[in-house]
Order: C-alpha cells, then sequence, then structure tokens
C-alpha cells in the first residue's frame, strides 16, 4: 500500500458572539484538516489543533510544503517510521508549535488508515482499551465582556449540571480579583450538587498572582488547576506544586517526548495535558504516556479540536493506563468544549453524545469516524 495524495482542508466559521480566554478575543473556531489517501482506497483523516488565536493555515503550509514530500509515495503502515523521518527532517525549523502540529495531523491521518486496514478501532492498535465509557467534563465559562461576569457563570454551571456534566472547568485569568468573585458565585450556586471544578487559567499570571489565585481557591478542592504560569516557566509550576495543594495541570502547548521530558523530569506537573493534535499525534502521545508512566505522572489528553481530534482524543484517552493503581484508580477524563463549534457536531456522522454523563468509546474500524463532506464543502477556505 502506498500514499497516493493529501489533501488539506482550512475550516473556517464565525462565531455569533466572540468570547474571550485570557489571551484573547475568539471570533472564530477554525481547524486544520488533513485526509490522506492510498492507492488502495483507503482514505485517512487527521487534525491540527489551532488553538484559540492560531490562524490554521500555518500546519496547513507545514504539512503541504514540509510534510507531503516526506509521505507521498510511502507505505502508510509505517507509522512510527514516518514519524521520525518527519521529525527528523524539520527538526532545525521545528520542534515545537505548528510544525508539530502538523506532523500530529498526518500520524492521526496514518493511524485511521491501518486501522482501516486490519479491520480494528486505534484503541485496539495501541494495545487494547483500559475503559469502554470516559466521563467527560464540560469546558466552558469563556466571558462575553471579559470581566464582572460572576452571576453569568454561575448559571452556565447549573447549565453544565442539568446536560449531565458533574464535572466543569472555569476558564480564569481575567484579573485575580474578578477570578476569586467569579468562583465564589460558582462555589454557592452548585453547594450541595455533586459537582467537581478544575480551573485554568491560559497562563494569564507571573508566580506571584498565580499562588495568590491558588491560595484563595484552596477552599474549592479542586481536581486541578491548569497552565498557572507560561510553559516557558517550568520553574514557575514546579513552585506550584511546592506551594499549592491542589493538582497542578500542564502540557497542552508542550510538544513531542522531548518537551514533555524536560517537564516531567523537572516535577512540574501532577497531570500531563498533551493534545492529540499538536504533541506530535497518535504516535507521540504513546511515547510521552510511557514517559509519564516511568515517572508516575498521570496523563490526561487535552482537546479542544473539532471531531476529529475529539475522536483521536478518545482511543488515546481508552488506552491510557492509570498511573497509579489501584481498584479505585481515579481514570482520565475527556475535555468537552461545550462552546459552539459546527466542526463538532455536524463535521460527522455520529457526533459524541452523553449517554448518563458518560461518552462511549465505540468499536468502529480507526478512528471510527464517517466525514460529512458537505460541511467540508461549507467550511473549507483553502
Ligand atoms: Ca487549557
Amino acid at each position: 500500500m502506498k500514499i497516493k495524495d493529501l489533501k488539506i482542508y482550512v475550516l473556517k466559521s464565525a462565531l455569533a458572539e466572540p468570547f474571550a480566554f485570557s489571551q484573547g478575543w475568539v471570533h472564530q473556531r477554525s481547524a486544520t484538516l488533513v485526509e490522506i489517501i492510498t492507492d488502495e482506497g483507503i482514505t485517512g483523516w487527521g487534525e491540527s489543533f489551532a488553538q484559540g488565536l492560531e490562524p490554521p493555515e500555518i500546519s496547513a503550509a507545514v504539512i503541504d510544503h514540509a510534510l507531503r514530500p516526506i509521505v507521498i509515495g510511502a507505505n502508510p503502515l509505517d507509522v512510527e517510521v514516518l514519524w521520525h523521518s518527519m521529525y527528523h527532517q524539520t527538526r532545525d525549523y521545528g520542534r515545537k508549535g505548528s510544525v508539530i502540529a502538523g506532523i500530529s495531523a498526518v500520524d492521526i491521518a496514518l493511524w485511521d488508515i491501518v486501522g482501516k486496514t486490519f479491520n480494528v478501532p486505534i484503541w485496539r492498535l495501541l494495545g487494547g482499551r483500559f475503559r469502554d465509557q470516559v466521563q467527560p467534563y464540560a469546558t466552558g465559562f469563556y466571558r462575553i465582556h471579559g470581566k464582572g461576569e460572576a452571576g453569568r457563570l454561575a448559571e452556565e454551571a447549573l447549565q453544565h449540571y442539568e446536560a449531565g456534566f458533574s464535572m466543569m472547568k472555569i476558564k480564569l485569568g481575567f484579573g485575580v480579583d474578578d477570578d476569586i468573585h467569579c468562583m465564589t458565585a460558582i462555589g454557592k450556586a452548585i453547594q450541595g450538587k455533586s459537582i467537581r471544578l478544575m480551573i485554568d487559567t491560559n497562563h494569564a499570571y507571573g508566580r506571584a498572582d498565580a499562588l495568590r489565585l491558588g491560595r484563595a481557591l484552596e477552599e474549592h478542592d479542586l481536581l486541578w488547576y491548569e497552565e498557572p504560569v507560561v510553559p516557558e516557566d517550568i520553574g514557575g509550576y514546579v513552585e506550584m506544586r511546592e506551594k499549592l495543594s491542589m493538582p497542578i495541570a500542564g502540557g497542552e502547548n508542550e510538544h513531542t517526548i522531548y518537551g514533555f521530558r524536560d517537564l516531567l523530569s523537572a516535577g512540574a506537573v501532577d497531570i500531563a495535558q498533551p493534545d492529540i493534535g499538536s504533541c506530535g499525534g497518535i504516535s507521540a502521545a504513546r511515547h510521552i504516556i510511557a514517559l509519564a508512566q516511568s515517572m508516575g505522572v498521570r496523563v490526561n489528553p487535552h482537546v479542544w479540536g473539532s471531531a476529529v481530534a475529539q475522536a483521536a482524543s478518545l482511543h488515546v484517552i481508552a488506552a491510557v493506563p492509570v498511573a497509579h493503581h489501584s481498584i479505585f484508580a481515579s481514570d482520565p477524563v475527556l475535555e468537552y468544549d461545550r462552546s459552539s463549534h459546527p466542526f463538532r457536531k455536524d463535521l460527522v456522522a455520529e457526533p459524541l453524545t452523553l449517554s448518563n454523563g458518560w461518552i462511549p468509546i465505540q468499536d468502529k474500524p480507526g478512528l471510527g469516524i464517517e466525514i460529512n463532506r458537505e460541511i467540508i464543502a461549507r467550511y473549507n477556505t483553502r
């Protein structure tokens, strides 16, 4: 079998109402998708994670100009070999960011092809699944105005709860006082309900403010505190872990086994959060999971992409071993972005749905998704 062609799609959809996370205002949702076509008629799909403010054209250009010449004519079953070829041949200008996001998309598509070729789901190729369903947590709580939205966010928490979510992640990083005010309002609204919270500042603060926020929120018994400081400040992560009681999470802006080696060997996080569309794909996630396992660090993939990225993430989550075994060990959970995103609901024939508050892991070959080509045609800008 040979790779015959590679099609790249840059999907964009304007948001009816722009929203903010701590790093800026998001006006549109976008996705960089790749479709790899083989000479035997099997095709595979992959996605580069486009960060909220990242132009999706960057990883599209990487795939087109740098990766296409490497994979055309190759056997798509040589997934690990091709991962190293792509990494080595882009090293001098790659290693992080959109270049690795480009590699991620190609790698995910290759795993999809391997699964379809052998008629098994990707989790089977990864060695089997440790779980047949995953509990999702609601990601939302974006801002419409920026500050002073505590009341609306408290109502939003109740909406997620009514939709079946018992875990939710609050977007903070809009000023420590405003953050504390929002958390107090949310805490009051959910009092007496069986809800656990995480927080995510998207590295809005330096160490002093990040610590002040964490200390003020100790009473919320948070499941984790995500990206408290910038990804470059590994020492800051270590300091958060030493001085705060909640687990510290990070890694959505880190890449490959090399990046995670630096993060984990410093003791920077309790929970590593590689994004499958950004860390180097399923192959890199596999490397990172083995590394984290050796250091006793939990892995909980991050996902904010389209239905393709969600599917890839689910297969990896199914195959992640628990870091600390016991009969009631804590399993990884699925990040479920509750904001408006047509590339999630409409892009595939069967979008993810909650069943009693859980997401079942399905058994179809490869990624197990059927792409709706009308949606590709409608939103493709390339
Ligand atoms: Ca995050």
